[in-house]
């Protein structure tokens, strides 16, 4: 059923049946990539209703935006995710998906235009919706474990210095202790213990798990994306203590 665009910067509605109620406050911007080989495949996917998967907005590569499901309505993009220790991130979130092929299918540049158009659109999504800086997020940021998008390759030093995010100049790479696979003791309890007051979904266990690894990459992948290793060197480390000082964490 088609529905008016929440946001000036919609060129078409193609709605999703794929939505239901919204049961919190919206609170979160989550941002993705497609990850298929088309934009059409993808669009095709994201309003089939067998597929079961919709996001709010829908971006292709000539800056286009589409709308396919309604703000009001809880859309079902970010699957099995925490934030903070909230885990419905759909309820709180509106999502946007970026086309691109993704890790899977040849991971590219995103193009200017597509980028002007991703801030427009979110410059307009977080003034209505008074989404705080630190609450712009990468579906990798929620789901660290299962996702890497819209990965190291988006710009978001560009949504940055347009008012969207919340980002700090990385710590350059430096020598020094590297925290890595299997390593524990209190420099892993303190990196876990930042990381999860920075608000992802980790566990304070004092060893370098799998789970560690895969945080520290989603880390990167948004915040120091020179190197993603997942291993905690002095830069990644400095660079989340900076990150701790600026926002409201
Ligand atoms: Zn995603």
């Amino acid at each position: 059923m088609s529905f008016k665009a929440d946001s000036p910067t919609v060129k078409n509605v193609v709605p999703s049946p794929n939505h239901d109620e919204r049961t919190a406050r919206i609170d979160i911007l989550l941002l993705h990539y497609t990850g298929m080989q088309s934009a059409q495949e993808a669009l095709d996917r994201l309003t089939d209703k067998a597929a079961k998967v919709s996001s709010h907005y829908f971006v292709d590569e000539d800056g286009r935006i589409d709308q396919l499901v309604p703000e009001a309505r809880r859309a079902w993009h970010a699957g099995e995710a925490s934030w903070k220790g909230a885990v419905d991130i759909n309820a709180r979130s509106i999502g946007i998906e970026i086309v691109n092929p993704g890790h899977q299918y040849g991971y590219r540049d995103f193009p200017n235009a597509q980028i002007d158009a991703v801030i427009a659109l979110c410059r307009d999504i977080v003034a209505r919706r008074h989404i705080r800086r630190e609450r712009v997020l990468a579906h990798s940021d929620v789901a660290p474990t299962r996702k890497d998008d819209p990965g190291e390759r988006f710009p978001w030093a560009r949504l940055a210095a347009a008012g969207v995010g919340l980002l700090v100049e990385p710590a350059p790479l430096s020598p020094g202790r590297t925290l890595s696979a299997n390593d524990k003791g209190p420099d892993v309890e303190q990196l876990q213990k930042q990381l999860a007051r920075f608000g992802f979904g980790i566990e304070v266990s004092r060893f370098y798990d799998d789970k560690t690894r895969a945080v520290v990459t989603a880390f990167q992948r948004h915040f120091r994306p020179d190197r993603v290793d997942g291993l905690a060197d002095v830069s990644t480390r400095e660079t989340l203590t900076k990150l701790l000082g600026k926002g409201t964490h």
